[in-house]
């Protein structure tokens, strides 16, 4: 058996399609400001894509650009002059952030009703109380592709492999909220092989290519593969070994699964953001 592939490239061209068509009816249409702080080259690629989706779907992006230096006193003034802005309905701080840049202080000080990435804390704890403002982007996202292959959650085994706060804990969530049965296992985890193979949908957010490996894998099993790793042979790759796709039902591809479906989840959150003027 060999897995069908959930096609993330397709689902996220349908749904920026539709973000574009609602933005397209405003006026003034939706505005993302989108800050990058430093020089890191993978930062400006991400940047670059979220501009390029801005433009595709008829989004306003606001470019601010700020040196490797910039104190932290200098962004929260930024973001403080970002909240108040009527014309800006969404703020995407793009991470990781310079060293002399507490992170945390910036995320807390965003408005959380222009918070389109979902890192506020009271968007965090609106999600664990599953009344979401917005929902997180990859999280968001592989939900919607779950959905558009009719994938039951509710009452399934989840197994969530990764706990960071912008994949694995809110994953989690989503799936809980959804009524999975949810096991989240990390770099502690006992037997992470034996907990993966409960597993009737399996999400792997680590970063480790090969970590997933079919015999970890229950027959049957919806494999999300999050992960973006740069092979030995410098091809993109995710967690999962190849051999994963003759155990799964369905597999997300690396490339073309998850990747997408995070951009355009920013998307709709930023519509969301501007239709609640
Ligand atoms: P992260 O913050 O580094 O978190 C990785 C998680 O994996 C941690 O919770 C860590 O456990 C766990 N882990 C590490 N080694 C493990 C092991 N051997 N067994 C079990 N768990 C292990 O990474 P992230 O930001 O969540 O991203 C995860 C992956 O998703 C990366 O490849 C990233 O590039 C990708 N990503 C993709 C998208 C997308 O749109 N497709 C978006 C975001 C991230 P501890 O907590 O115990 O350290």
């Amino acid at each position: 058996m060999s897995a069908i592939l959930m096609d993330g490239k397709a689902l996220a061209a349908e749904i920026k399609e539709h973000v574009k068509e609602k933005a397209l009816a405003m006026d003034p249409p939706p505005a993302l400001a989108v800050v990058l702080v430093g020089d890191d080259p993978a930062s400006a690629i991400y940047v670059k894509h979220k501009e390029a989706d801005c433009a595709q779907c008829g989004i306003r992006c606001l470019d601010h650009r700020l040196a490797q230096d910039t104190t932290e006193a200098q962004l929260l003034d930024l973001v403080r002059r970002l909240n108040a802005d009527p014309a800006v309905d969404g703020i995407l701080v793009q991470l990781p952030l310079p060293a002399q840049i507490r992170e945390r202080v910036v995320l807390e000080a965003i408005d959380p009703n222009k918070d389109v990435d979902a890192f506020h804390p009271a968007n965090v704890g609106r999600i664990m109380q599953f009344a979401p403002r917005f929902l997180p982007c990859t999280p968001a996202g592989v939900m919607a592709l779950l959905e558009r292959y009719h994938v039951e959650i509710s009452g399934k085994e989840c197994v969530v492999i990764g706990r960071s706060n912008i994949v694995g804990k809110p994953m989690a969530m989503l799936l809980l909220a959804a009524g999975g049965t949810v096991t989240v296992c990390h770099s502690h985890t006992a037997d992470l092989a034996a907990a993966c193979r409960r597993a009737d949908i399996l999400v792997s957010a680590v970063g480790k290519p090969g970590l997933v490996k079919a015999d970890m894998v229950k027959e049957g099993a919806v494999v999300v593969d999050v992960a973006m790793n740069r092979g030995a042979d410098g091809k993109l790759c995710g967690d999962c070994e190849k051999a994963v796709a003759d155990k799964a039902s369905y597999l997300t591809p690396v490339p073309g699964g998850v990747g997408p479906m995070t951009r355009a989840m920013l998307m709709m959150n930023t519509l969301t953001a501007a239709a609640r003027r």
